[in-house]
């Protein structure tokens, strides 16, 4: 081995030893360290011992007497402590325990709806406030009388919103949006198409809501207040009376019946006429609230047909018929329409488009002075048409006439002037007329259609006395026609 690395060797060797030593001092110490403060800390427990030993009964008896007085304090305090209870601000009672008034709330909340027909919820924390009280026991509330104070409080004040149509309060709700809700609730009623597609919705009337303070009993609900508005107000309405105002003229101008005026207006009895002056008031419903729209609406109208009266010397004065029948057209209108609750106020036409000209009626008056209405001694043929039955023997039995075929509808003329005598249902001639012509001479026509004179009336000679038809005995439209002499049947065809 060389002589430098005996040298390292050695170096290191002498290094360890220092290491051992170092380390060996370092335990002696903490196994010493460890051990004095052991001991110390028992000795301390010792002592601690030994002093509690020596003190024992006093301090017991110290704890015990201070719990027990601590105790008996907080149960005295907790025993006479009650608690006023307030509904906003409004003292309702005295309970002993908060929780008597806290239990029931949602009791309450309960009652309080039905009552007022209003969702009324109550919060515990910013509507009900407790104090504490001495009340040694003194008018303390059950649980049952707590109830019945809530319930019983319809004249606390509270918020409202009153809504003012025009400045008379028509109800007061529970807040703005359940007020924008009912007047919402109204438009919509009237609304037949979406909001968007009318240029004006609204209410005509001048509406606020406005914040105000009121019993709770004077707060509605929603659909109390629609019941309200739906069911209309009494207004007054009066009319001084003009020279000649007829009753029935007066009750039409003011919107009522006949009968409402008289009851409402006593005093003017059974008149039929006013008296100047008299001043007539009635009551009459009208909405609380008018919902106004106005939009372009299309729609069809019907156009009614004229009447034209042409007057003609061909026909007597009191001769009328119908030359023409009318028939009414049909439209079709694109109009601006302003609506008041549904009904048309104002009405403003934009386009018209016929889709069928309505025709005219035509009537022809008579103007020719009608002759005598007295017999002539001459007879004329009642209604033109082929004879279909001639006078005399037929099948067995006497033709006491002769048939005329004519359609249903036919005017029939009187033969000759004279009184009627016979205007109805006559045998088996159906509906009949017979005229006494003077002289011994009368004449029937039988199944007609109807009738246009009555008996007693007096004719003249061509006078429209009835309408063909097939009434009684008959097989088909046509008029019956006999002329009597003293009674006894003549053969008409020799008399026309
Ligand atoms: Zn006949």
């Amino acid at each position: 081995m060389a002589k430098w690395q005996t040298a390292i060797i050695e170096k290191i060797w002498l290094l360890g030893a220092i290491l051992i030593d170092v380390i060996d001092k370092i335990l002696d110490q903490t196994a010493w360290g460890i051990t004095y403060f052991g001991v110390k800390f028992l000795r301390y427990l010792h002592n601690v011992r030994m002093t509690y030993l020596e003190y024992k009964r006093p301090i017991l008896h110290g704890a015990l007497y201070f719990i027990i007085t601590g105790v008996m304090a907080i149960f005295l305090f907790a025993h006479a402590i009650d608690y006023s209870y307030s509904y906003n601000g409004r003292l309702l009672g005295t309970v002993k325990e908060q929780g008597t008034v806290l239990e029931i709330l949602d009791l309450v909340s309960e009652e309080l709806t039905q009552e007022y027909g209003l969702p009324i919820a109550i919060d515990a924390e910013s509507d009900i406030t407790f104090k504490p009280v001495l009340s040694f026991g003194k008018e303390l509330d059950s649980p049952d009388a707590v109830l019945k104070k809530f319930t019983y409080m319809g004249d606390i004040q509270t918020k409202g919103y009153a809504i003012n149509v025009d400045g008379t309060v028509i109800g007061t709700v529970e807040s703005e949006s359940v007020g924008q809700d009912v007047l919402h609730s109204v438009i919509d009623k009237y609304l037949t198409k979406k909001e968007e597609a009318y240029e004006y919705v609204g209410i005509n009337e001048k509406v606020e809501i406005q914040e105000v303070d009121t019993a709770l009993s004077k707060v509605t609900n929603k659909n109390s207040l629609l019941k309200v508005i739906d069911a209309g107000t009494e207004k007054e309405f009066s009319y001084t009376a003009e020279e000649g105002d007829k009753v029935k003229d007066v009750a039409e101008e003011l919107g009522v019946s006949t009968k409402t005026l008289r009851d409402q207006n006593p005093q003017i009895g059974n008149e039929k006429t006013l008296k100047e002056g008299d001043v007539i008031t009635v009551l009459k419903n009208v909405p609380v609230l008018s919902v106004k729209t106005v939009g372009v609406e299309t729609f069809a109208e019907v156009i009614e047909y004229e009447t034209e009266v042409i007057k003609s010397d061909e026909y007597y004065e009191d001769e009328e018929f119908v030359r023409q029948y009318g028939s009414n057209g049909k439209q079709r209108v694109t109009a601006r329409v302003t609506r008041l609750n549904g009904e048309v106020s104002e009405r403003e036409d934009l386009e018209t488009e016929v889709i069928t000209q309505p025709v005219k009626k035509i009537v022809v008056k008579g103007t020719k002075k009608a002759p005598p209405r007295q017999g002539t001694g001459t007879f004329i043929r009642p209604v033109g048409g082929v004879v279909t039955g001639y006078f005399g023997w037929r099948w067995g039995r006497m033709h006491q006439g002769v048939d005329f075929g004519v359609s249903t509808g036919t005017p029939v003329h009187a033969s000759d002037g004279g009184t009627v005598t016979v205007a109805g249902w006559y045998y088996a001639y159906g509906l009949a007329v017979v005229i006494d012509h003077g002289g011994g001479y009368t004449s029937l026509y039988g199944h007609n259609s109807s009738l246009l004179v009555h008996v007693g009336d007096r004719v003249y000679q061509g006078q429209i006395i009835a309408r063909s038809g097939s009434t009684g005995r008959s097989t088909g439209p046509h008029v019956h026609f006999e002329i009597r002499k003293n009674g006894t049947a003549q053969n008409p065809l020799n008399y026309i």
